[in-house]
């Protein structure tokens, strides 16, 4: 099965993500597969650090290939042959967060975008979504918190994590009607809260995974 996390900045789905993963190991008896995109192959890694870390401005339709380009990598040479084998993956992103940004961030057109995710993808799609919705304002406020940075390891924010507060909040909209359009394979999770109390929800939504 190929469980996608996705949100905004501060929404915490990457540190829900490894706390899935545990809880998950645990209930299947078996390893869980994690990754991300941007960045889970090699080429992707560089691909991740051209789009958040690079000198030049990208423009918005190259910043939609470059996605593009990273995710095609990653299905064919991981989440594909990896679920062939029976693998469950934890995913960081995928291309429910391409229409969010791009597609209602960035505003670039919708068809545009669903040629690209078939593309990229060959029809390959998440068993299950979890949206992990926190207030825009409440995430940038948490990710400033905790310093939450790249992985590059910089210490600066990166090019996204600096776009404007309205940015945010078309990305954010855009994931709600995601979860409004899609909703058996896009579930909202309350992100608010405590660690503990997020995970236990989503221990709740994925218990009825488990059970498909
Ligand atoms: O969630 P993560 O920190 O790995 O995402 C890396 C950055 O890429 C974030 O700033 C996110 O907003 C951005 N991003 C994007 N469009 C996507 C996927 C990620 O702008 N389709
Ligand atoms: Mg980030």
């Amino acid at each position: 099965k190929l469980i996608v996390f996705e949100g905004i900045e501060g929404c915490g789905k990457t540190t829900q993500l490894q706390r899935s993963r545990q809880w998950l190991t645990t209930q299947l008896g078996s390893e869980v597969m994690t990754t991300r995109e941007p960045g889970g192959t090699q080429l992707g890694t560089e691909i991740r650090q051209l789009l958040l870390h690079g000198e030049e401005e990208i423009y918005d339709r190259t910043e939609l290939l470059l996605y593009a380009a990273d995710r095609a990598q990653h299905v064919e040479g991981f989440l594909r042959p990896h679920l062939e084998q029976g693998h469950w993956i934890l995913c960081d992103r995928y291309t429910d967060s391409t229409i969010a940004y791009q597609g209602y961030g960035r505003e670039l057109d919708f068809e545009l975008i669903d040629q690209l995710n078939q593309i990229a993808t060959g029809g390959l799609q998440s068993d299950l979504t979890l949206w992990l919705d926190i207030e825009v304002e409440a995430g940038l406020e948490r990710m400033q918190k905790r310093g939450q940075r790249d992985a590059s390891g910089t210490g600066k924010p990166d090019r996204i994590e600096q776009a404007s507060l309205d940015f945010h909040h078309r990305v954010r909209a855009g994931f709600a009607a995601l979860a409004e359009r899609d909703r058996d394979r896009v579930l909202r999770i309350d992100a608010s809260g405590s660690e503990d109390e997020v995970e236990e929800r989503i221990q709740t939504v994925l218990s009825q995974a488990l059970a498909n």
